[in-house]
């Protein structure tokens, strides 16, 4: 429920909408606004209470309209949060105009693949290391990941090459020690509605990468950010990693590019985009991951191999060093030519 207060509003009368709100036992948030305060209640209202809150809040002074929010999020919405909200990471800002890649291997598979990835993609220019240890895959029989001993690679060749690290996790119960090894806590799309990992990483506190199941809507996706955000962490990215697809002979998932304009619009969180899992073929990666960083994305994930025709999983669309060092100068040349114009 969302409280519009008339411009004429006083301070006072914003104040006792935010009193009779706490007497019903609830919160209330105050949202600026450029032209008038909204008064927003972040947390759930028994339905019982809503008519009885509605009367009572529609008949006070500088009260214009009582909203009734029917969508499945409030925390991640823009209405709640009007400005963008800059996830923070070591010295890294993403979000908010700030833009960060995100590039390496989809999984740690030794000490020497993860340090020639980590050399190759931060010379390209890429903040984040990305590479998984937890790999759950379709099949129990292909390769699952290294896990703690992959999460221990990961930490030394962070320190070693002085890059931050992203990293899925798939069990709540290795997310305190995930936590201790890693900078960002990746969720993976099989996993965006297990809402015990949700919780977990929620309480956490460590930016956060949402990934958004092939098969969920838009909403779906808030909802589950929801989780992250109702539980106390407000580091937390979107990540559009393509949508099942309708023409699985020539593509793995069909990205979906409206996803970037529809989550800024609705949400203040910031969207990074995934064209590796999104197009499924190193061919293909470029275009798409080109078309989403003039479509607004926060950031890009990109899978990279040293050696891509021999990775343990999801080499055909890994991109060689070659074709990221090359695709890192396009993407900043499509940057620099859209700054100009986008400056407000
Ligand atoms: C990955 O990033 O390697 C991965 C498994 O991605 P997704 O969860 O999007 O399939
Ligand atoms: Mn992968």
């Amino acid at each position: 429920m969302m409280i519009l207060m008339k411009r004429e509003a006083t301070e006072e009368q914003i104040q006792a909408v935010c009193e009779a709100i706490h007497e019903h036992g609830l919160e209330s948030l105050v949202l600026p606004g450029g032209q008038r305060v909204a008064v927003g209640i972040p947390s759930a209202i028994p339905p019982e209470l809503r008519p009885v809150l509605d009367q009572h809040l529609s008949a006070m002074d500088g009260v214009d309209q009582v909203i009734h929010i029917t969508r499945p999020y409030k925390l991640a919405s823009r209405d709640f949060h009007p400005h963008d909200t800059v996830v923070r990471v070591g010295r890294v800002e993403i979000g908010g105009g700030r833009f960060a890649v995100m590039a390496g291997p989809c999984a740690v598979e030794s000490y020497e693949q993860t340090l020639e990835a980590a050399r190759a993609v931060k010379a390209a220019g890429a903040q984040v290391l990305r590479a998984g240890a937890y790999k759950p895959r379709t099949s129990p029989y292909s390769f699952q990941g290294l896990q703690r001993e992959g999460l221990e690679i990961l930490r030394t060749v962070a320190q070693e090459v002085d890059i931050l690290t992203v990293s899925e996790v798939v069990d709540p119960r290795d997310v305190e020690t995930a936590a201790e090894y890693i900078d960002i806590l990746q969720i993976g799309a099989r996993n965006m509605q297990n809402f015990p990992l949700l919780v977990e990483v929620g309480k956490s506190r460590k930016p956060v990468l949402l990934k958004r199941s092939p098969s969920a809507t838009i909403d779906e996706w808030l909802a589950a950010a929801e989780y992250l955000l109702t539980n106390g962490n407000e580091q937390v990215m979107l990540c559009e990693r393509g949508i099942a697809p309708l023409d699985r002979a020539y593509v793995r998932n069909t990205l979906d590019i409206n996803a970037v304009p529809v989550i800024k619009y609705h949400s203040h969180l910031p969207i990074i985009v995934d064209p590796s899992h999104g197009i499924g073929h190193a061919r293909y990666v470029p275009a798409v991951a080109l078309a989403a960083t003039a479509a607004g994305a926060d950031g890009l994930l990109i899978e990279v191999h040293p050696h891509p025709d021999r990775a343990l999983s999801d080499g055909v669309q890994s991109l060689n060093p070659e074709a990221f060092t090359q695709l890192m100068a396009q993407i900043s040349a499509i940057r620099a030519a859209l700054a100009p114009l986008n400056a407000k």
